[in-house]
C-alpha cells in the first residue's frame, strides 16, 4: 500500500531547557492511502501531542524537537509538514488533512447556523466559489453524515451532540481532504451513539478514498473498525500490529493489559482485568522500559534498557518494542 503520511523520528517537548519534558519519542508511524489506522493509549501517553506535532497545531509550551512529516501528496513529490511556512500550512490543513478535535462538537460557534459555518469553511479556501455551489455543497456534506435537510437552519444548541459530531465531520470533509485525523471525537458521546459515527466514518472512507488516523483510548472500537492499530505508552509506540492480529495475538504486555481493559463488542465478553497502576509522569519516566513498574512479565533488562521497536519473528506487518520479543531490525 502507498504512504500518505509517513512520521519519521517525530520528537515532541513540553517546555524547553532544565524544564523540558519528552512526550513524544521516536515515533515512527505511516499511514496508507485509504487506510484506517488506530492510535490507542491510555491518556497522557502522548497521543494527542503526536497528531498536533504532526499537524503543527501545538500550543506553546509544545515544541517538535526532531523527525519529519512527511505528506504525500496526489500528484507531485513528498514534502516535510514541519517545513511548510504559514501560509503553505493554512492550504495544507483542510485541504490535504483536516482534523477533528478532542471534544470538538463543542467548539461549533453557538451563534451560527450550522450550514453557515460549513459554508465559512469552503469559502475560506475556495474564495472564488459562488454562494449557490457552496450552499449545495453543505447540504450534500450534511446528507452525507445522515443529517436532514431540515436540520441546515438549526443553531449547534438544538442538535443532539451525536449530530453535532456528525457535523464537525461534515466540515473536516468538506474540502475533500486526503487524510482525516480524530482525536478521540467520540469520548464524550455513549457507545451506541460512538459505534454509529465510527462505523459511518468507515463507510464514508470506503465511498470517498480518504485515510483516517483515528485516536482513542478505546481499544475495542478501534478493534472493531480499523485496518491496523498502533498502541502508544510513554510516548512511544509500543505495538503496531493489523486489528485482527493484535486482538487475536497482543505481544507486547501494555497491549494486552489494555485489550482486557475493555468489554469486547462482539464475540465472547472478556474479563474487565485493567491494568494495574498508573501511567508513567513524563517529568519522571522509568529507565528501561517505561511500562516496567507496572508489567506483570517484567524480567531482568526490563528496568535498565530500552526495548528498541522492531519487527518480531522479523513479520514486515507488525512491530514491537518489549524484551519478551527478540525482535529484527527493519
Ligand atoms: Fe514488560 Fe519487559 Fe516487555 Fe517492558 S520490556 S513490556 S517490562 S516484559
Ligand atoms: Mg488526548
Amino acid at each position: 500500500m502507498d504512504p500518505v503520511l509517513e512520521i519519521k523520528g517525530l520528537d515532541v517537548d513540553y517546555g524547553v531547557g532544565d524544564e523540558a519534558v519528552r512526550a513524544v519519542r521516536d515515533v515512527h508511524l505511516t499511514l496508507h492511502r485509504g487506510e484506517v489506522l488506530g492510535l490507542a493509549g491510555e491518556s497522557g501517553s502522548g497521543k494527542s501531542t503526536l497528531a498536533y506535532g504532526l499537524t503543527r497545531l501545538l500550543a506553546p509550551p509544545g515544541v517538535i524537537r526532531g523527525g519529519q512529516v512527511l505528506y504525500h501528496p496526489a500528484d507531485g513529490e513528498p514534502y516535510d509538514v514541519l517545513k511548510l511556512t504559514d501560509k503553505q500550512l493554512r492550504d495544507f490543513r483542510w485541504a490535504e488533512t483536516s482534523i477533528v478535535f478532542q471534544g470538538a462538537m463543542n467548539s461549533l460557534n453557538p451563534v451560527h447556523k450550522v450550514v453557515t459555518q460549513l459554508v465559512d469553511v469552503i469559502k475560506a479556501h475556495e474564495p472564488r466559489s459562488t454562494k449557490a455551489s457552496r450552499l449545495a455543497r453543505a447540504r450534500d456534506l450534511l446528507k452525507l453524515v445522515g443529517i436532514s435537510a431540515d436540520r441546515l437552519e438549526a443553531y449547534p444548541h438544538q442538535l443532539s451532540g451525536g449530530m453535532r459530531q456528525r457535523v464537525m465531520i461534515a466540515m473536516a470533509l468538506a474540502l475533500e481532504p486526503r487524510v482525516v485525523i480524530m482525536d478521540e471525537p467520540t469520548t464524550a458521546l455513549d457507545v451506541v451513539m460512538q459505534r454509529q459515527i465510527l462505523g459511518q466514518l468507515v463507510e464514508l472512507r470506503e465511498r470517498l478514498g480518504f485515510s483516517v488516523l483515528f485516536i482513542t483510548h478505546d481499544l475495542s472500537l478501534l478493534v472493531e473498525f480499523s485496518d491496523r492499530i498502533a498502541i502508544m505508552y510513554g510516548g512511544r509506540i509500543v505495538e503496531q500490529a493489523p486489528a485482527a492480529e493484535l486482538y487475536r495475538d497482543a505481544l507486547h504486555p501494555y497491549s494486552f493489559g489494555l485489550l482486557n481493559s475493555f468489554p469486547a463488542l462482539r464475540g465472547p465478553r472478556r474479563e474487565l482485568a485493567g491494568i494495574p497502576g498508573s501511567p508513567p509522569d513524563t517529568r519522571g519516566m522509568p529507565a528501561g522500559c517505561a511500562f516496567h513498574p507496572r508489567c506483570p512479565k517484567a524480567f531482568e533488562p526490563c528496568d535498565s534498557k530500552v526495548p528498541e521497536l522492531g519487527l518480531p519473528g522479523g513479520d514486515p506487518t507488525r512491530e514491537v518494542a518489549c524484551w519478551l520479543h527478540p525482535v529484527a531490525a527493519h
